[in-house]
């Protein structure tokens, strides 16, 4: 299996998951709005162990305490988000995936963040905070 790859904007930084993601979803909180400078990020789920850099080195930013997003320090996409508090969970930026319409999202998340003039309309879940309510 080839795997899933993706990867940066200027194509220094390049991954891959060698099983498709467990969960897929968008986020409207205001950390993702604040590292991507956009109002909404998606992001798919996938054990850490299946994730894997096949080319350069990332930058780190840790945008809370027990959270570390990682991006490419060349061209600024951001790249990957993970919890002290789940190990062996990684969540990789559904946008820098070579096929990002390849894992549709289940779910909104952190509506309580949402800036108002968002609008989506495709009937998914959506949760004021995460999906596990916290
Ligand atoms: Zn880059
Ligand atoms: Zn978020």
């Amino acid at each position: 299996m080839k795997g899933i790859e993706g990867g940066c904007h200027c194509g220094a930084v390049r991954y891959r998951l060698d099983r498709a993601p467990e969960a897929s979803m968008v986020c409207h909180c205001r950390s993702c709005q604040r590292v991507t400078g956009a109002p909404i990020a998606a992001w798919v789920s996938a054990e850490k162990a299946r994730f894997h850099l096949i080319r350069g080195e990332p930058k780190r930013y840790a945008s809370s305490p027990d959270v570390e997003r990682t991006f490419c320090g060349g061209c600024g996409t951001q790249l990957t988000y993970a919890q002290r508090g789940a190990p062996d969970e990684i969540d990789v930026a559904t946008a820098s995936l070579d096929e990002p319409g390849a894992f549709p999202p289940t779910h909104h998340s952190w509506l309580e963040d949402n800036i108002g003039w968002v609008r989506f309309g495709d009937g998914l879940p959506e949760f004021r905070k995460s999906r596990f309510g916290s």
